[in-house]
């Protein structure tokens, strides 16, 4: 099943999931979401990825250490190497 991707024609009177745009399974065969199935307001499919806001982002080493988290690699020796 595609994975398609919805963000909020009008963010102003939107909720905060289709503000930031959603991610939504559906098959190819039903028709493109209109509105959002929390808040009801319209939404549009996002064709460009470039764009595209990323709701679950992979958390980079530099944003971890920023938010003071200590990083810790296993190396193969299984030891771990603090970054
Ligand atoms: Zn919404």
């Amino acid at each position: 099943m595609p994975i398609y991707e919805y963000i909020a024609v009008d963010p102003d009177k939107s909720c905060g999931t289709c503000r930031r745009g959603f991610e939504l399974r559906r098959p190819v065969e039903r028709p493109a979401l209109e509105v959002c199935p929390l808040c009801k307001s319209p939404v549009k499919k996002v064709i460009s990825k470039i764009n595209t806001p990323k709701i679950t982002k992979p958390l980079s080493i530099s944003d971890a250490k920023s938010a003071g988290f200590t990083i810790l690699e296993k190396r193969q020796d299984g030891n771990y190497e603090k970054l």
